[in-house]
């Protein structure tokens, strides 16, 4: 079975982006028109921003609309149960609520699924694989997710949910399942029981195929699980308000954004897009009628990678997720994050800790990186400020240290700004 090329919808995936944006930008006209008449919220926020639903005529017109975190959602469903104005449709056209931590609310409309279809195809998922979801079916919508879209491609579901590893080992091994969904973590977890159990993953169990999401997934990661079953194994982004944003196809190198809703990379500061390669905060326009989502600020951190892929689909990538939007430090006009760090510092094994400094000095900025190591070397320092500059993109200084504070700080800033 090929599971490496093809597409789920051919036309549709390999169009060129420039038209892909113009079938975006419709979308949005009808859905910011739909939010301003149906969802008292919406339009508050954009009368407010004195913007009205002709002047988001496309795509480019959406920094005109302020962002807004699920913060304030689960603030503004707070203060107007239950769902703040938000709901965009009649009651009894709703077809499922979801509760997800804060408490948020997301309301779902028929017919209004979260786009993980394309992802689980790009993964290698193929019509006839018995799968398993491994994602909790209650309260959250993770389970129904991944339940409507493997059902979709002609994948049977078993769900299975979390935990009761030795069970699924049995199910694996008595229905032959091929597919797995779920977090790479506990796919790793049940391998292990299985070999506790006397039963080699490789040999006796025939999973050809997995997609995880909703943690870092480490190269380490992948590799061990990999290597564990003799299978592929692809992850996608996305968020529960939302749904699928973004996924690797078989030839990884960054995540796919999907076409079912707008994605752009924000200055978390000023909601503003950042230049195309930086770093900013991932904002989510959903053109779902139960509940529309106008630049929704997911708090995630990633960036737009330059260049296409050798699989054909014509979207831009994703670089994955490189962090939290309020671990974000900005430091001569750049942001600095501490997964940007962690990453540099991984290239370097002899290298046992460090601590980058924001400083100060005569209102200009100063990066000071301290770092413990075995070896100290001209040459080492002059490596590490090379990669530290090539991620940066700004200069840091490296100093040698014989320790560290224990409070496991990545980043301290020292500035003050009265
Ligand atoms: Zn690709």
């Amino acid at each position: 079975m090929d599971r490496t090329t093809g597409f789920l919808n051919e036309e549709l995936e390999t169009q060129s982006w420039e038209a892909q944006q113009e079938a975006l930008s419709r979308r949005l006209r009808e859905t910011v028109a739909h939010a301003y008449e149906h969802a008292p919220y919406w339009r508050r926020i954009m009368d407010e921003a004195g913007v009205s639903p002709s002047d988001i005529q496309g795509v480019a017109d959406l920094p005109k609309l302020p962002v807004t975190p699920k913060a304030k959602l689960v603030e503004i469903q707070g203060a107007e149960p239950p769902f703040g104005g938000l709901l965009g449709m009649a009651v009894e056209r709703m077809q499922r609520v979801f509760r997800s931590p804060g408490p948020i609310y997301d309301p779902q409309g028929p017919g209004e699924g979260w786009g993980w279809e394309e992802a689980l195809f790009a993964a290698g998922f193929r019509s006839g694989d018995i799968s398993i979801n491994t994602f909790s079916y209650h309260m959250t919508p993770a389970g129904m997710m991944f339940d409507d879209a493997l059902r979709s491609l002609g994948c049977p579901v078993v769900p299975t949910g979390v935990g009761e590893r030795e069970t699924q080992v049995e199910i694996m091994q008595r229905l032959g399942v091929k597919g797995f969904v779920g977090m790479a973590s506990f796919l790793l977890q049940i391998g292990e029981k299985a070999k506790e159990l006397g039963v080699e993953p490789r040999r006796d169990l025939g999973l050809e195929v997995a997609f995880v999401t909703a943690e870092p997934l480490p190269d380490s990661l992948r590799s061990s699980v990999e290597e564990m079953f003799g299978l592929i194994l692809r992850q996608g982004y996305g968020t529960a308000d939302c749904g699928c944003i973004a996924y690797e196809c078989f030839h990884k190198g960054g995540m796919h954004v999907v076409n079912r809703a707008v994605v752009e990379i924000v200055d978390p500061t000023t909601g503003q897009p950042v230049p195309e390669g930086e770093t900013g905060e991932v904002v989510v326009t959903l053109f779902h009628k139960a509940y529309p989502l106008l630049r929704f600020g997911t708090g995630d951190l990633s960036a737009f990678q330059p260049g296409g892929c050798e699989c054909g689909r014509a979207t831009p990538k994703l670089k994955g997720w490189l962090g939290r939007a309020d671990q974000l430090v900005k430091v001569k006009g750049m942001f600095v994050h501490p997964g940007q760090l962690q990453a540099v510092f991984r290239e370097f094994p002899e290298v046992e800790g460090f601590r980058a400094v924001v400083s100060r000095e005569n209102n200009r900025d100063r990066l000071a990186v301290r770092v413990v190591s075995r070896e100290r070397s001209e040459g080492l320092a002059q490596k590490i400020a090379g990669r530290l500059r090539d991620v940066l993109r700004i200069g840091a200084e490296v100093e040698w240290v014989d320790r560290l504070p224990d409070d496991g700080k990545v980043i301290e800033d020292t500035r003050t700004w009265d």
